[in-house]
């Protein structure tokens, strides 16, 4: 044993070792799982030990909204992943990313945010945070000349997710951190479509890095939850600001994560090699148009994707000859795919983007987004991807 306090025999482990073991300090039972906490509160021994957790003096709990044993091991274990100071978790990824927003933002601020971010983080920033003075331009993900365009002095922070879903268009992250920090701005990335496994936006320069655990920090669809990881200085705000709302994770669902987070890894190259199969399939079907996903050569995020991620990913996209007759009889036609908005599940899920998780958006915004009719998403999951290819078989030739 090295006595040493300071000593860490994780530093420098890798992207598995910490995924299974970052953040878990065995408590005097010896337990080998991480256990799970389920206490609202906390007892101290003395009135003075009271008096000093809640000054700060002392570390410590005191009330499950400020900390919890079991969702401090989840947020240890996401900031080694990310390569992050400090991570806090959220009640889902929705707070992770209103807690960002309001922790950084007052009226008078400008957000530019890419127009291709999960469907609820637009409604977020423009019907809720305009109502409160904060302003947001929405720009093409992959237009560099936008984003600079669209920075005004009062601009704070830059938004954006990639790939984007259902799409798979593929930012250039170090460059818009380059952009961003050249005129004060902070980068914030939604990374929750690579996770950390595949991708690291704190290396490549962004200030922030936000997740929905609920995807595929989970990977089976079990619980609703949220991480915002970055630099103390930053995270300790956002931090701050949840303690005073409330958004917090359940420490039964960071009990959760932490299980799925043991074979992040493995999954996330499971799923990436399904949906790169399924992407050759699906590009050879006589009733498919075209087919959108990193992992294809000639898709226009592949060089960028092939250099700023591990693997491509499980989401893909694909057109059918048709409209949305046509569409929904693949999906109508299929028998073990899951039809659900959900994606990061072992369970393969297939949607209609145009009337389900764009359905808000006018036929103008679809048109400009690429959302059309006959486009279909699919999340690969982790079956044999002979039965999902034979799944999508039956659909497609429902047609
Ligand atoms: C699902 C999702 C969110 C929102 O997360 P919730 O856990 O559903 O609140 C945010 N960003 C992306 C990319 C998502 O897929």
């Amino acid at each position: 044993m090295i006595d040493d306090d300071s000593y860490d025999p994780l530093a420098g482990a890798g992207l598995d070792t910490l995924a299974i073991r970052a953040g878990h300090v065995r408590t005097a039972e010896g337990e080998h799982s991480e256990p799970l906490f389920l206490t609202s509160s906390y007892v101290f021994s003395d009135a003075a030990e009271a008096a000093a957790r809640f000054s700060g003096e002392q570390p410590g709990n005191v009330y499950s909204r400020y900390t919890n044993p079991t969702v401090r091991v989840f947020e240890e274990r996401i900031a080694a992943l990310e390569g992050a100071e400090q991570a806090v978790a959220t009640s889902s990824g929705m707070a992770a990313i209103l807690s960002t927003c309001l922790a950084l933002l007052q009226a008078g601020d400008h957000v530019v945010c890419s127009r291709d971010v999960f469907g609820t983080t637009t409604v977020l920033l423009d019907k809720y945070l305009q109502r409160f003075g904060v302003e947001t331009t929405f720009v093409p993900l992959t237009e560099m000349d936008q984003w600079q365009q669209a920075i005004r002095p009062e601009t704070k922070l830059m938004f954006l997710e990639t790939p984007s879903n259902p799409l798979c268009e593929v930012a250039d992250i170090s460059a818009l951190a380059e952009l961003a920090h050249s005129k004060n701005v902070l980068l914030v990335v939604d990374n929750c479509l690579c996770t950390p496994a595949l991708q690291k936006p704190l290396e490549l320069g962004a200030d922030l890095v936000v997740h929905s655990a609920t995807k595929y920090l989970d990977g089976q669809g079990r619980c609703m939850g949220g991480v915002v990881a970055g630099r103390s200085e930053l995270v300790n705000e956002v931090l701050a600001f949840i303690r005073s709302a409330g958004p917090t994770m359940s420490p039964f669902n960071a009990w959760v994560f932490l299980k799925g987070l043991e074979t992040l890894r493995l999954r996330m190259e499971a799923h990436s090699a399904n949906a790169l199969e399924l992407a050759l399939w699906l590009q050879q079907q006589p009733q498919v148009e075209n087919v959108f996903y990193t992992g294809l050569t000639d898709h226009p995020g592949h060089e960028i994707a092939s250099h700023q991620q591990r693997a491509f990913g499980g989401v893909l996209s694909f057109r059918v000859k048709g409209g949305r007759e046509q569409a929904w009889q693949v999906i109508d036609g299929t028998q073990i795919l899951s039809l659900t908005a959900n994606l990061g599940d072992a369970k393969t899920t297939i949607v209609h983007p145009a009337t389900t998780t764009h359905g808000r958006l006018t036929d103008e915004q679809k048109a400009e987004t690429g959302i059309t009719e006959n486009l279909i998403r699919i999340a690969v999951g982790l079956e044999d991807i002979v039965d999902i290819k034979a799944d999508l078989a039956r659909g497609l030739s429902a047609i």
